[in-house]
């Protein structure tokens, strides 16, 4: 008789996780009923490691994981912003472009994030099943159209590494599938999810990318860099999400920490969201000018590497459209109007298409 598993004997992702507060009990509130009430409907997590991040109440970290009451008082939103229900196909999948298609193969995640524009899915048992996952899998099987299949969830990277290999084989094995792409917070909430066993999983179903999500230089600790490198040296080109969220990273000195700060634990800027209207998510929400005014303070200031694309996703699920200052005012006698960076006017030639 083999001997018993022992708590010790977890992983320590996996101890992590199952000591993670998921009752407002815990937390010192004024109202506590209505604490619960918003758990109620919007499930609550936090793991130790991220918990430690926190330095005080309503900083950057505190904000984006405690759950709030006003979560509740948001009536105005959409619960889908972005029509996800209505471009799928089959239960999970969602083929918005031509394409590429997003599959959820997970309805759990390290860190319940307060701004999630899913917050009406996350962490429900049911939003994602093994049948459910077959069925997408057969989906993309069937459209040849799909070259680049997207794994979101929940979070990809909380699947076991053999059911997550499971899967990445059986989309490796679909030869229109050129790429496949994983969006994950783990390595900012989780790191220790990423062992030197996963990166060599995730290694062999190249080519793979990964998009990470940091939204604030306090997360990028020696945990986070140590994983981001084990993923980079497992060759997997990293790009990051980040979510604009105000009081947390809506400040262009706080943002331009923060992208520098990516670069160097290898990952590079890939896009800067405006927040989309989620119910619940109201108070994140900034307006896009301050959006712009970020990216125009980045913009020069420092290495172009840097800047991120700003990009709302549209309502109703009109896709991602990226926005940007306008340093282009006008033209005059074949001439642009140009200003740059510094805000100064300049002439440039323009050129002809005959
Ligand atoms: S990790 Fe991503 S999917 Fe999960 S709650 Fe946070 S933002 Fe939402």
């Amino acid at each position: 008789m083999g001997a018993e598993k022992t708590e010790n004997d977890l992983p320590d992702w996996k101890r992590l996780l199952e000591e993670s507060i998921m009752e407002p009990d815990a937390l010192p509130s004024s109202h506590p009923e209505k604490l619960k009430r918003v758990i109620s409907r919007y499930p609550m997590r936090i793991n130790p490691y991220y918990l430690g991040l926190i330095r005080e109440k309503n900083d950057p970290i505190y904000r984006q994981s405690m759950p709030d009451i006003r979560e509740l008082d948001d009536k105005g939103a959409a619960p889908d912003p972005l029509n996800e229900e209505g471009h799928s196909p089959v239960r999970g999948l969602t083929h918005r472009y031509p394409d590429r298609v997003l599959l959820l193969v997970s309805s759990e995640c390290a860190v319940y994030c307060r701004f999630c524009n899913r917050k009406r899915k996350v962490g429900r048992p049911g939003m994602v099943t093994d049948r459910s996952i077959e069925e997408g899998i057969d989906y993309i099987r069937a459209h040849r159209e799909v070259r680049d299949v997207l794994l979101s969830g929940g979070d990809p990277l909380l699947l076991e590494d053999a059911r997550l290999g499971e899967i990445l084989s059986a989309l490796h094995a679909i030869s229109h599938v050129e790429i496949i792409r994983i969006g994950t917070r783990v390595p900012c909430t989780l790191p220790q999810r990423i062992t030197p066993e996963l990166a060599g999983l995730l290694q062999k179903f190249h080519p793979l990318y990964m998009n990470v999500h940091f939204n604030h230089p306090l997360e990028i600790t020696a945990e986070a860099t140590l994983a981001c490198n084990r993923l980079a040296d497992a060759g997997i080109p990293l790009g990051c999400q980040t979510v604009l969220l105000k009081g947390v990273n809506d400040d262009p000195s706080v943002m331009q920490e923060l992208m520098r700060k990516l670069l160097i634990i290898r990952v590079k800027p890939y896009y800067l969201f405006h927040g989309d209207p989620a119910r619940g998510t109201s108070h994140f929400r900034t307006s896009v000018s301050r959006g712009l005014n970020i990216i125009r303070e980045l913009q020069g200031h420092t290495s172009g590497l840097c800047v991120p694309h700003f990009a709302i996703d549209l309502l109703g699920g009109g896709g991602k459209v990226p926005l940007l200052p306008d340093y282009l005012q006008g033209r005059e006698d074949g001439s642009l109007l140009v200003t740059n960076y510094r805000g100064n006017a300049y002439r440039h030639p323009d050129g002809t298409d005959d």
